[in-house]
């Protein structure tokens, strides 16, 4: 692979390796995330149905396909790759490709392409080569993404540090008056002025009842005496995502919501000493929810125990009956119980962690806990 430079070309090699298994002689990546993951092309994708490029890569060559507006941000930052610019659509530009790299087996990002440019690229493809067909693949690319390599983890720690140092100005100004709105506006704003390019999601602010909904809008609700206030936030830093939970106690909070921040610590500290590697996570969230359950709260403990983040803020692996892994070093989960009392409120504690060689290290600074 000539040309193509570090990460990219060892993250192209493991791509490969996959196509070569799965007798792929082609491969399209759809997913922003992973089309910058394979290739360094950083743009965004304004909505679903409007694509900034597409990568098709073979055994041999990768191609970058984009539209006359990226021309210049693909060619400096998809160092490596042959870029293709189209003016008036991908079918002035894809048929080609197809046969002039001899394409019959296409694997696309089936989780991701809508189904409208599924049926063109499939039309495009047969115009190419009309034996050819479409493999559906699920998180091809996201499987290599769930193990971070240590640029990666590095970025990731330097988002981390926004969010918490933001965190840190919110939370020493926090009392009962202020609004939901205008504190998740604050931890916006701080965001940005930290220097990150976005929010990694619309900031929570859920205080008193409105924290008993897991993903809470902030409203116009002042804050109470006696309410708990969720704060989830996060932040994009060079293209990476943090995310963190911490719940407020106000002075008059009633003794059943202590009662609750308890136990959600107590299920939080035992999952993250359950974490290591060799562990299926689908087992880490049987132990914090066990705790849950024991304390009585096992239906109020409705979502799963946390995700992945990376590149994107929810991605693998997971700790559902469908996405569990068996966790290796490297990997980078949330770990963030929480229990929702309707018409009470709710108490939900987020840490970020590493897999370590060993165990579990938490990325998350071990602050702001009230009990
Ligand atoms: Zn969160
Ligand atoms: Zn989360």
């Amino acid at each position: 692979m000539t040309g193509v430079p570090d990460p990219y070309a060892q993250r192209l090699r493991a791509l490969r390796r996959k196509m070569e298994e799965r007798e792929l002689d082609g491969f399209l990546v759809s997913v922003p995330e992973n089309r910058y993951y394979l290739s360094g092309f950083e743009a965004e994708d304004v909505q679903l149905t409007e694509s900034s490029g597409l990568l098709v890569i073979t055994g041999s060559r990768q191609v970058l396909v984009t539209d006359f507006r990226y021309e210049e941000e693909a060619k400096a930052e998809a160092r490596g790759y042959e870029t293709l610019i189209h003016r008036e659509g991908l079918d002035q530009v894809l048929p080609d490709i197809f046969r002039t790299l001899a394409v019959r087996r296409l694997g696309v990002e089936s989780h991701h392409l809508t189904h409208q440019l599924y049926v063109e690229i499939q039309d495009m493809l047969r115009s190419a080569q009309p034996d050819a067909v479409l493999v559906a693949e699920k998180g091809f690319v996201e499987e290599g993404r769930m193990i971070k390599e240590l640029g990666e983890i590095e970025r990731i720690r330097a988002s981390i540090a926004v969010t918490e140092g933001v965190l840190h100005e919110v939370w020493a100004s926090l009392r009962p008056g202020l609004r939901e709105k205008d504190v998740a506006w604050a931890i916006e704003r701080g965001i940005r002025e930290a220097g990150a390019e976005a929010v990694s999601f619309p900031p929570i602010v859920a205080s008193g009842p409105n924290g008993a909904l897991p993903h809470a809008v902030p409203t116009s609700r002042a804050i109470r005496e006696d309410d708990a206030v969720v704060l989830d936030l996060g932040s994009r830093l060079r293209l990476y995502c943090s995310d963190m939970t911490r719940t407020w106690l106000g002075p008059r909070v009633p003794e059943k919501m202590k009662e609750i921040y308890r136990i959600v610590r107590e299920a939080q500290l035992a999952a993250m000493n359950a974490v290591r590697p060799g562990v299926d996570s689908l087992e880490v969230d049987r132990i914090a929810r066990g705790i849950i359950e024991k304390a009585g709260y096992g239906d109020a403990f409705g979502h799963g125990l946390g995700h992945g983040v990376g590149l994107a803020v929810h991605e693998r692996p997971g700790y559902g009956r469908k996405n569990h892994v068996i966790l290796q070093e490297n990997m980078v989960l949330t770990v963030e119980p929480g229990i929702y009392l309707p018409g009470l409120g709710g108490v939900r504690l987020e840490n970020m962690v590493r897999v370590s060689e060993t165990g579990c290290e938490s990325l998350s600074r071990n602050e702001w806990f009230v009990l």
